[in-house]
């Protein structure tokens, strides 16, 4: 018998025959003796709906948060999840087996004050332990925590994702299954590249890459979660027929486990590509060169949340001004031109220039600490495509790319072939 946290995403819930397709992966467990608590996302597209009626809302008079008010806005994008984890419980009420719904401030998940994107802090899991053991399943609204203020928060896009690996770390599960419209983690986003193949297994290092650089497939702080806790995740189809062979197999259901990088036997340079949409390019003209600058330019960023990415300065021939070059998420262009605006005394730049539309497209492996030479073939491959390169940055397992949101596509199949991923 084993504990098992089994998570369902928006398209696997997105109406009520898959929420009853759901309610049969949930019974094949059961059935098998597990013990069982399941996370629900909202119906896909529901959350979509939610944030644009918050949206639609006039900014009240003296709102702190410049659109509008934070803890409102959870209460409002937290719903779709409330209605999902109800329908679940019902619907596996309705197949003989004991469940019940739980809102995240009623286990409680509680979290930090940060609305809109909350981390968990502490989940208490004793008493979904304790009803486990009696044979009750747990299906829990993921997204949602309690914040210290008392109101509902989430946990950002993607959150339930986190939701299920906090689960499985505070009730000790022996897995947590995150269930979702692929069969697994792919070399690149299945829908871009069909050549993309399905990784048995990928090392948490470079998962948390793939979902920082786009791969949206698992939230980024779920990923951490995992990697901090040692969860065993899986990420698997709910779309396959839940009692078809295997779908139960305890130690290797299908899918790609995410493990430490010691589990993976045959590791390739490249693992995987990802692409980030939407981003932006800043660029401050003739900034004179002298220590302090940088500061003055990306302190008043950071205080206004403004997330930056890539930085490239170059400096002038006579070397006493520079180029300062970076990107920011497209979202945040206005508010980051603003910002340096405000600055522009400090600083003393000529002009501001900025672009929209970017893709950063990102080559990841752990491989390559020892191999030299990876970051070339990509600047080569992508030179003959006739593909420009707007930036770079490197770490040791990954090398990102900025190029014109138009060749992102070219970009994500050229790398995915040079590197040999293509399936066979
Ligand atoms: P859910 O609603 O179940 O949480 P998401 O839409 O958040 O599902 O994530 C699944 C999607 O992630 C897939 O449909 C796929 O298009 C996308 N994706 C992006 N990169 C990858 C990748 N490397 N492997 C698998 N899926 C990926
Ligand atoms: N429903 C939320 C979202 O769409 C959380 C999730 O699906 O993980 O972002
Ligand atoms: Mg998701």
């Amino acid at each position: 018998m084993a504990r098992i946290v089994m998570k369902f995403g928006g398209t696997s819930v997105a109406d009520l025959d898959r929420i009853h397709n759901v309610a049969r992966h949930v019974k094949r467990e059961v059935d098998a003796g597990h013990e069982v608590a399941v996370v629900v996302s909202a119906m896909s597209g529901k959350t979509n709906e939610l944030v644009g009626w918050v949206h639609g809302m006039p900014k009240a008079t003296g709102a702190s948060s410049p659109f509008y008010d934070a803890r409102e806005y959870d209460t409002i994008v937290a719903s779709g999840e409330q209605v999902t984890s109800g329908l679940l419980a019902i619907a596996l009420q309705s197949m003989g087996i004991n469940a019940r719904s739980w809102q995240g401030w009623q286990i409680p998940i509680k979290t930090d004050n940060a609305h809109g994107a909350a981390r968990i802090l502490d989940i208490n899991g004793d008493e979904i332990i304790r009803r486990m053991g009696e044979g009750q399943v747990a299906v829990v609204a993921g997204f949602q925590g309690i914040g210290p203020d008392n109101r509902v928060a989430t946990l950002g896009r993607g959150g339930s994702d986190t939701s299920a690996v906090a689960i499985a770390a505070a009730v000790k599960a022996d897995r947590c299954d995150i269930y979702t419209d692929v069969d697994g983690v792919y070399t690149t986003d299945p829908r871009i590249e069909p050549k993309a193949r399905r990784l048995k297994k990928i090392a948490f290092e470079e998962m948390l890459e793939m979902a920082s650089l786009g791969a949206k497939v698992l939230q980024v702080r779920s990923v951490e979660l995992a990697m901090v806790h040692k969860v065993r995740t899986f990420v698997r189809s709910s779309f396959e027929d839940p009692d078809a062979p295997g779908m139960g197999d305890l130690l290797n259901p299908p899918g790609t486990l995410i493990c430490d990088e010691e589990e993976i036997v045959e590791q390739e340079v490249v693992t995987g590509i990802a692409y980030a949409k939407d981003e932006a390019q800043i660029s401050l003209r003739r900034v004179a060169d002298r220590p302090g600058v940088s500061a003055a330019i990306f302190g008043p960023l950071a205080e206004a949340h403004i997330n930056v990415d890539m930085i490239v300065q170059n400096i002038s021939e006579d070397g006493s001004k520079t180029d300062m070059t970076f990107t920011v998420p497209s979202g945040d262009v206005e508010k980051s031109l603003k910002v340096l605006e405000a600055a522009k005394e400090k600083v003393g730049f000529d002009v501001i220039q900025h672009e929209t539309g970017l893709v950063k497209v990102s080559v990841i492996g752990i491989g390559m600490r020892s191999h030299a030479g990876v970051a070339a073939s990509a600047f080569r491959a992508l030179a003959d495509k006739g593909i420009n390169i707007k930036a770079i940055t490197t770490s040791e397992i990954k090398i990102s790319i900025l190029i014109d949101g138009p060749y992102a596509e070219l970009a994500v199949r050229t790398l995915h072939s040079v590197y040999g991923l293509d399936k066979k």
